[in-house]
């Protein structure tokens, strides 16, 4: 896809090297290090020392830098590509999905450069409540970073400062707004003029551009980098992928000679399902319970509402229910909303109840399941949403629930909002182009892939983290029929009422087609309408299923405050008979239970059941859980997340592998030099009893 080629060799800063290249952990044991990166690109080469180009001992460098430092094995994807291009002293733009690995895209360049006396790297980035965690844990690694922000004292800023004037900092975060004052641009001077400003890496990118919704002002003002400090390279990154966006940050940011990195945006460990809404709160539950809890808890994760109110019912549903949740939305406190946040970023299996207020920079790695209980958008805040679940490549659930209402409920909500018809029309297209997605009977990656341009293969369904439709493909029947009878009712309705006023929602309709004698029916007379009772044979959940996936494919419309039908252009060939229609079947034990899955599989894996990260026996599990309460421990002490001290991946590896030495526990992926010094003899210990 991205047409990251090697660098070339930059000749200016070649023979620089000022420390001597370190040796990198050997990973304990093939299976280890396939666990830890499943689903990402295979293994590239080590770099041989062979050659003695600039390039080689950039590429040298880095290697030894992602294993001694973050105790990783091996690049993923196009890190390798941009570390090295950046590193050479070239611009880069950066496109990679959630959870893809952009941090270490700016890191390790900050920290070669940094060794290579180039000095200080600059991060821009957007989000303050971010900035504590990610230097917590770039010091937890034994890298020296700081921020600036306005959470600072000011006896603590002026030791920030001096700690960046000296150049003795590796990497500096701050906010834009900061980045652009005239006394830090001014500090910047001086460091630049001593050859000690290396490098800056502007985070979230896509805020330089007017199209995104997360648009700030200040990025504008960041081309300032480039005019006022040329030669000095930019690395900027961003998750979002559009084409709109891409160009708008290359224009503002004067990245026109940046090379471009894109990434596949595919998430290979989020495992897609998308369900019919019948009863979600019994349906959410029976998720949670069956993927996502066992007798140590819940695992952590997002549960998305469209209204506040709907978020503080679930919120208190699920503590009811036994599972641990917050709610989050724009209408509380501000310092409540922080420390919710706060809680599920730092304590373990917590559910968060949101509406999409809360997401933004969220990169708690550890996200097990994203649920959405409402409809979103369209598919690039379904990509967004969904994208925050399993950040550290472990597998991760993306669940929704839909139904005719939530359809209804969104059509309303363009409807009636404040837009001019252009952009109404856009915005219903984009929702059309969601409930294809939601309607699919094909592999639901193919299609969300496609949508942003890539083409896929479907899932392989050996491969634990498949989407639904191809772990267990849906079945379908023809609906052609009964499809004909719906349409026919409505026109039937119309010319009863003599045109104009003969609308009715999806409930009165269900109720004339299956010949039930309500109210409403007498008054209009509509038991004496020729399809009255002609679809007495499908069930009131079959017929909404059929509605649906009639609005899905424009054959129907929903219209206005109570989800009238109308007929649309698309109606007359499926009246006419002309168009098949292959709808999907609805399962008749909905009431029972979301599509039960596995069952039918052939690849003999379990069927449901909460998939532990890694694979444990009953004593490796004990260890694991013990090791855990041993971080929280750590955690606490240094007022950082969990996942900052060690990810799960990295804890369970140990408790399956027990390595008897120092030797053999620093070559588990995620525990680098630093951790190795802190920690091994504890670790050890603890493995030991
Ligand atoms: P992004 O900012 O693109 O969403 P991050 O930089 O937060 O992603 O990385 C996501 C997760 O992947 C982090 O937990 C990080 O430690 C892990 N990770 C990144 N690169 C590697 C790698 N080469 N090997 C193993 N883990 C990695
Ligand atoms: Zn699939």
């Amino acid at each position: 896809m991205g047409e990251g080629g090697p660098p070339a060799a930059a000749a200016s800063i070649a023979p620089l090297m000022t420390d001597p290249l370190t040796t990198a952990h050997a990973p304990s044991s093939p299976e280890a290090d396939e666990r830890v990166d499943a689903g990402f690109d295979p293994p590239r080469s080590a770099p041989r020392a062979s050659e003695p180009s600039a390039t080689s001992m950039l590429a040298l460098q880095a290697q030894s830098i992602l294993s001694e430092v973050f105790g990783y094995p091996r690049f993923r994807g196009q890190q390798q590509a941009v570390v090295e291009a950046v590193a050479a002293g070239g611009d880069a733009l950066v496109l990679m999905p959630t959870g893809g690995g952009k941090s270490l895209c700016y890191q390790v360049p900050a920290i070669l450069r940094h060794r290579r006396g180039q000095g200080v790297t600059v991060v821009v980035s957007p989000l303050i409540a971010l900035m504590h965690d990610q230097v917590g844990a770039l010091e937890e690694a034994g890298v020296h970073a700081a921020f600036l922000n306005s959470t600072l004292s000011l006896e603590d800023t002026q030791r920030v400062e001096r700690e960046m004037m000296s150049g003795r900092l590796v990497l500096l975060y701050a906010a834009p707004e900061r980045v652009t004052t005239p006394r830090f641009l001014a500090q910047l001077d001086s460091l630049h003029e001593r050859g000690l400003l290396s490098l800056f890496a502007i985070d979230e990118a896509h805020c330089v551009s007017q199209w995104g919704h997360d648009f700030r002002e200040d990025y504008l003002a960041l081309d300032v980098l480039h005019t006022r400090f040329a030669g000095v390279p930019r690395l900027a990154l961003t998750a979002t992928a559009d084409d709109a966006t891409r160009r708008d940050i290359v224009e503002r940011l004067q990245l026109e000679s940046a090379q471009t990195f894109i990434a596949s945006f595919d998430r290979p460990n989020i495992r897609y399902q998308i369900v019919e809404k019948d009863n979600a709160r019994a349906q959410l539950l029976r998720f949670l319970r069956d993927e996502h809890a066992d007798a140590s808890g819940t695992d952590a994760g997002i549960v998305y509402c469209q209204s506040r109110k709907k978020v503080e019912e679930t919120a208190a549903w699920l503590n009811d229910e036994g599972i641990a949740a917050l709610p989050y939305h724009a209408g509380l406190d501000a310092d409540l909303r922080r420390r919710h946040q706060d809680r599920f970023l730092r304590e373990e299996g917590l559910v968060m109840v949101a509406t999409i207020a809360f997401g933004m920079g969220i990169d708690k790695p550890d996200v097990r399941f994203v649920a959405h209980l409402d409809l979103p958008k369209n598919i690039e805040a379904y990509y967004q949403e969904t994208g925050r679940a399993g950040r550290d490549g472990l597998p991760a659930s993306a669940w929704m629930a839909y139904g005719l209402a939530d359809v209804v409920n969104q059509r309303r909500m363009i409807d009636d909002g404040p837009a001019d018809e252009e952009f109404k029309r856009a915005q219903r297209g984009k929702l059309d182009a969601l409930l294809a997605l939601a309607e699919a009977h094909d592999c639901r990656r193919v299609r969300l892939l496609a949508y942003f341009g890539e083409t896929s293969e479907p899932c392989n369904t050996v491969w634990q983290h498949a989407c639904d439709n191809c772990r267990q493909p849906p079945a379908t029947w023809n609906a052609t029929e009964a499809a004909r009878k719906a349409l026919s009712c409505i026109y039937r309705f119309q010319q009863a009422a003599g045109g104009s006023s003969g609308r009715f929602g999806a409930g009165h309709l269900i109720d004339v087609l299956r010949g039930k004698l309500t109210d409403k029916v007498r008054q209009h007379g509509h038991d004496t309408l020729s399809t009255w009772g002609l679809g007495a044979d499908l069930s009131e959940t079959q017929w909404r299923s059929v509605l649906r996936q009639l609005i899905a494919l424009g054959h129907l419309a929903a219209e206005g405050e109570y989800g009238t039908l109308v007929l649309t252009e698309g109606s007359r060939a499926v009246l006419r008979g002309e168009v098949p229609l292959h709808l999907r079947q609805v399962s008749d034990n909905l009431s029972r239970g979301s599509r039960r899955e596995g069952r039918a599989s052939s690849s003999g894996r379990a069927a449901g059941g909460k998939p532990p990260p890694i694979a444990l026996d009953p004593d490796a599990l004990e260890r694991f859980q013990s090791l855990k309460a041993w971080r929280s421990e750590v955690a606490r002490e240094h007022n950082l997340p969990a996942y900052v001290v060690f990810h799960d991946a990295a804890l369970a590896e140990m408790a399956r592998s027990r390595p008897q030495g120092l030797d053999a526990l620093g070559g588990i992926p995620g525990v680098g030099a630093k951790k190795l010094e802190a920690y091994g003899e504890e670790i050890l210990r603890l493995l030991r009893t």
